[in-house]
């Protein structure tokens, strides 16, 4: 089911009457059956989001819309229940019960409902067939690994069968291995129940290899909607392509628009960029150049072409599949990756290369 945001606002008021505006009039419309991420710092109004939309929040203005239904209007007054929305939700804390068993952990939400006992049985087990805990069902939760709590949430979530399903950084507290194995499983899973997911997290790997979609949040305002490929290869925002990775920006002047390339004039020389809409001549613009797309090379050997500059070496530092540095090019310090293969020191002339192809235009 499509979710629809509209012009949602959500103000909290503390005791001393301070107010913090968690959602400036947030439109947003998270397709049905993607998963469809909610990425950006801590503080930006993730969760209140998320709990808006689940229905444990009441906004101050606006409107939510759960495929045909609307759930919650100011206007028309409308508030449907969280149990009444049929969405499902995986918190952080993963809020299993360490006394009950697995099966009595899934179960529950149909037990609340009062199904027959042989219906429950037969759903759970399903559902727990489907996370890959068969023959766990009457474990303790707490006798099973992070991973495997994990999934029992997932089944919690998933038992009666929700048209909808809200994850709130469901994976943070698992460690750096075990996140990757289950960011994989999740993606799987989800791909296969063709869900409507929204998953939440201040993770931008978690977010690029997890999502269909990718909405970045900034102090209560949604920046930019994509596809990963799209936030990160062509984001529209500085902010956007900062947070979604490593990337130089250098500040310069459109000179021509005419040719395929756009040629931008900055400091450390002309630039050829990729062609972008909507650009003259005279227009200040920022070129984002991630490091990964800087070629390092002996100096001399390809001096004088498009976008070929002398630099010299300021730093460089070994961070396992590849050195992590800066390259100096006059007064420009670009952040550049290299091949821990290539003999390059600190301190050494070198020639950087910079693809057209990879220098976009940011428009604001
Ligand atoms: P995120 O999930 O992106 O980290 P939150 O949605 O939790 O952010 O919070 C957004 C903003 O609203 C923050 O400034 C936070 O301090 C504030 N906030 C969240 N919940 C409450 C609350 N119950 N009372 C007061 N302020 C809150
Ligand atoms: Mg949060």
């Amino acid at each position: 089911m499509e979710i629809k945001v509209s012009a949602l606002t959500k103000i909290f008021r503390s005791p001393s009457g301070e107010e913090v505006r968690a959602l400036k009039e947030v439109d947003l419309t998270i397709p049905a059956n993607r998963i469809f991420t909610l990425l950006g710092p801590s503080g930006c109004g993730k969760t209140t989001l998320l709990r808006c939309i689940v229905g444990l929040e009441v906004p101050d203005s606006g409107e939510i819309a759960i495929g045909d239904t609307v759930v919650w209007s100011k206007k028309q007054r409308i508030f449907i229940p969280p149990n009444k929305r049929g969405i499902g939700m995986v918190f952080q804390t993963y809020a299993i019960w360490p006394h009950m068993t697995v099966f009595d952990n899934v179960a529950y939400p149909l037990q609340v409902r009062r199904l027959p006992r042989e219906e429950i049985r037969r759903r759970v087990r399903e559902t727990l067939k489907f996370v890959k805990l068969e023959g766990l069902e009457n474990r303790p939760a707490t006798a099973l690994s992070g991973g495997q709590q994990q999934r029992v949430a997932l089944a919690r979530a998933l038992v009666s069968e929700p048209k909808v399903i809200l994850f709130d950084e469901p994976l943070s507290n698992l460690d750096a291995k075990l996140r990757e194995e289950t960011r994989r499983e999740l993606r799987r899973f989800l791909t296969e129940l063709r869900i409507t997911a929204v998953y939440v997290t201040h993770d931008r790997l978690e977010a690029l290899t997890l999502s269909d979609l990718v909405a970045v949040m900034r102090e209560g305002v949604v920046v930019e909607v994509g596809t990963p490929l799209d936030i990160y290869f062509r984001p529209k925002h500085k902010f956007v392509a900062d947070f979604i990775g490593k990337a130089n920006f250098i500040e310069g002047t459109v000179e021509s628009t005419s040719e395929d390339l756009i040629r931008v004039v900055t400091p450390m020389g002309p630039i050829a960029c990729r062609r972008a809409e909507g650009l003259t001549p005279g227009q200040r613009v920022t070129v984002c150049v991630r490091p990964e797309a800087i070629a390092i090379d002996r100096p001399g050997d390809t001096s004088g072409g498009t976008n070929t500059f002398r630099g010299r070496v300021v730093s460089l530092l070994f961070v396992g599949e590849n050195y992590e540095g800066e390259v100096a090019v006059g007064k420009t310090i670009l952040a550049i990756k290299t091949n821990p293969a290539f003999p390059i020191g600190e301190g050494e002339e070198v020639s950087v290369y910079i693809d057209p192809a990879q220098c976009h235009i940011l428009m604001e």
